[in-house]
């Protein structure tokens, strides 16, 4: 039906007969002449319907989106009608068959624009209306020339892509798992896998030596705008890996290649590590911005006899005094200074002490400090005139410190442009959760150093393990471990989790089993296929580089999905449904 794409046209091709096929992205009548702007999934060209063809009258009816053909030549606009922000916009073509392929409603609606004429809801009620915008696109292609680079590094490193089961038994990641009734054994139910951690680690038992899938992964959790009920990650695992530094060496080359390959890219490799520990001492956060400094500083020693009493007594009862300096801000106002308290409040702080470095210096805590306190201060965070130090004293002030630098950096637009990653290595083995309970930090198969492993029941909030995180521009993208190849250290850890024997055997029995048939050591990590693409793309939300997401609260506007079940359907899978909302 068509001899060239719209937005490829160019005044190289004026002189040539075309046939072009797209939708009508909008109409204009000049007295007897109408133009019409094509659009197909490569951009817009303009086309003229000249006065002197009656077999052309039907433009005058054209609306946007109707679906139309059209044959003409290409000519060069006059010098009155050149568009230059338009692409194609120095010629247009002029109509000399057309036919209307299809016509469409009033579309919800304008496909130009960022859409902000329509709610998230309708756009994603009418998504094949908003998927023909340019931006989304081009984050879908994007998003398919990174799954393409992706398997072609890992295909070409001697990786093996092998699919896992949907239908499956719990996976805990951290999450709820979807549930899937079986009709054919009443009663009992399939969980989609939040990730496939327990096959990829069968695999390696049996044998596959590297594997990769990039497979959908499904985790029921209260939705925020940065997650979706079902997502794809990139799973890797391999057998043998000589330390974490084989995956980190990886997984960092396969990124350099996606960013090489899909954005022209190059990124500079090895990407920086860190402890964990390093990074809430220094960044009070897990996942650090590194497009920044602004760093934490202990100030501690400086301040441990200070008449400032909030200060000596933080000290004295084993808590720490520390701080950032914010370069530039002396001239933050009242109301900043009282949001920036609020900040850290919320985050668990006490409160915020701050110094503007002036002459003289400006600050509430200035009459309890020595002026050689105050002066060391300021010599540690190397400030000079017109910067801002923020201080918190007490316990438990590194991520209240954490939210402050981040916040700060906001208000200064400090994060710029640039491509910031970071492993983020030896988290803890657990922590605790919010009811204060022992939990597994990354999760249960994690491995840990063999000197380490008396403290699992002695003292397990001190064990680093060997668990990773990449994080980029302050997101984090991906984790991963060592795994625990051994049945004896798998069940110790869950005993230690409170997973008694019994229960450990009845969900994991079939995984625990494979370890005690030659499971070689083991490791890997999964990246968040969605989350790349969105940084990757420029974008906000995971929802504009998926073709058909769910909303914040986990409903697809499009299918009304989840929906009730059949009373038929309910009574083969022997279910009964109450309290339905
Ligand atoms: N299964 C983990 C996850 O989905 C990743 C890994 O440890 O490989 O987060």
């Amino acid at each position: 039906m068509r001899t060239a794409y719209c937005g490829q046209l160019s005044a190289t091709d004026v002189g040539r007969n075309v046939k072009l096929a797209g939708w009508v992205n909008r109409r204009r009548d000049l007295g007897k002449l109408t133009f019409v702007d094509l659009r197909d999934h490569t951009g817009l060209v303009q086309l003229l319907f000249g006065d002197d063809r009656n077999d052309l009258l039907d433009a005058h009816t054209l609306n946007r989106e109707d679906v139309l053909l059209v044959e003409g030549t290409i000519q060069r606009r006059s010098a009155g009608n050149l568009n230059l922000e338009m692409k194609t916009g120095e010629i247009e073509v002029r109509v000399e068959r057309m036919s209307i392929a299809n016509r469409s409603k009033t579309p919800p609606f304008l496909v130009e624009g960022d859409g902000a004429d329509a709610t998230e809801e309708t756009r994603l009620r009418y998504r094949y209306v908003d998927l023909r915008r340019e931006r989304l696109q081009n984050a879908l292609r994007m998003r398919h020339r990174t799954f393409k680079a992706t398997r072609d590094f890992f295909s070409n490193r001697g990786f093996v892509e092998i699919e896992t089961p949907v239908l499956t038994k719990s996976t805990p990641e951290g999450a709820r798992d979807f549930l899937v009734p079986s009709r054919m054994h009443r009663g009992t139910f399939y969980a989609l896998p939040q990730s496939p951690q327990l096959f990829k680690q069968l695999l390696m038992v049996g044998g596959i030596d590297r594997y990769f899938q990039l497979v959908k992964c499904f985790r029921d959790e209260d939705l925020r705008a940065d997650r979706q009920p079902e997502f794809t990650q990139l799973d890797v695992e391999v057998s043998f890996p000589s330390s974490p530094e084989e995956i980190y060496a990886l997984i960092e080359a396969a990124v350099a290649h996606i960013y090489r390959e899909v954005l022209g890219v190059e990124l500079s490799l090895p990407f920086p590590r860190l402890t964990h520990a390093e990074a809430m001492r220094r960044f009070g956060i897990d996942k650090p911005d590194m497009r920044f400094g602004m760093e934490i500083l202990d100030v501690s020693a400086i301040v441990r006899h200070s008449g400032f009493r909030v200060f000596a007594e933080a000290v004295a009862s084993g808590g720490s005094v520390a701080g950032i300096l914010a370069k530039g801000y002396a001239s933050a106002s009242r109301a900043t200074l009282n949001q920036l308290q609020a900040v850290v409040v919320a985050a668990g702080a006490k409160g915020l002490s701050w110094v503007k470095v002036e002459d003289p210096i400006v600050s509430p805590i200035a009459k309890f400090l020595t002026a050689e306190e105050m002066a060391a201060l300021v010599a540690a965070f190397g400030a000079e005139r017109g910067d801002l130090l923020l201080l918190l004293a007490g316990q438990g002030i590194a991520k209240p410190l954490g939210e402050l630098r981040l916040t700060v950096a906001r208000q200064r637009s400090l994060a710029v442009s640039g491509w910031k990653f970071l492993w983020v290595t030896d988290f803890p083995l657990f922590e605790l959760d919010e009811e204060g309970n022992l939990a597994s930090a990354h999760h249960a198969f994690t491995s840990l150093r063999p000197e380490d492993i008396e403290k699992i029941e002695t003292d397990p909030l001190n064990i680093p393990s060997y668990a990773y995180d990449l994080v980029l521009n302050g997101t984090e993208l991906g984790s991963g471990s060592i795994r625990i190849h051994s049945r004896e250290l798998q069940e110790r850890i869950f005993r230690r989790l409170g997973i008694t024997p019994e229960d450990a055997d009845l969900r994991f029995g079939w995984f625990l089993q494979g370890l005690e048939y030659g499971a070689p050591p083991h490791g890997g990590f999964a990246l968040g296929m969605d989350r790349l693409v969105m940084i990757m793309a420029g974008e906000a939300s995971l929802r504009d580089v998926i073709a058909f997401p769910k909303t914040a609260n986990g409903m697809c506007p499009l299918t009304d999905a989840p929906m009730a079940a059949s009373p038929k359907q309910l009574a083969e899978l022997g279910i009964r449904v109450e309290d339905a909302r």
